[in-house]
């Protein structure tokens, strides 16, 4: 179960995954073994919940820097209004180290809307 769900992941690489969009990937999986196992992968420091101000909860895998005790995943989150796509951008974390002086963030949900580029050059 666990290594199924690790592929769907590894297989949408690019962009964060809602629990219906697991589910529908994994047709044999039950859905309780199913959040039990993201909210283990959570734990262990391999997928981050991407909040992207819909009510949908999302999943991302993690950077390589994520560990059982703590998430560095820093990044923003870009929602496509377009396709309804969240992808992890981890370009856009200078802005956290550009912080005033003083100012130390523990955590950060910045979320970014517009047109991802799937969208922005699709021949129309
Ligand atoms: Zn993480
Ligand atoms: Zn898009
Ligand atoms: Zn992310």
């Amino acid at each position: 179960m666990r290594l199924q769900v690790l592929q769907v992941f590894l297989l949408n690489r690019e962009q964060a995954l809602s629990s219906h969009q697991l589910e529908t990937g994994l047709p044999d999986a039950d859905r309780i073994t199913l959040y039990r196992t993201l909210r283990t992968f959570e734990q262990k420091g391999i997928i981050h919940q991407a909040l992207d101000g819909t009510p949908n909860q999302k999943y991302a895998l993690c950077s390589g820097a994520c560990s059982e005790h703590q998430h560095l995943d820093q990044h923003a989150h870009f929602h496509c209004s377009v396709c309804g796509k969240t992808i992890c951008l981890d370009e856009v974390n200078q802005l956290l180290h550009q912080m005033p002086a003083g100012f130390i963030v523990h955590s950060s949900h910045l979320i970014l809307r517009g047109s991802c580029p799937d969208c922005t050059f699709r021949v129309v």
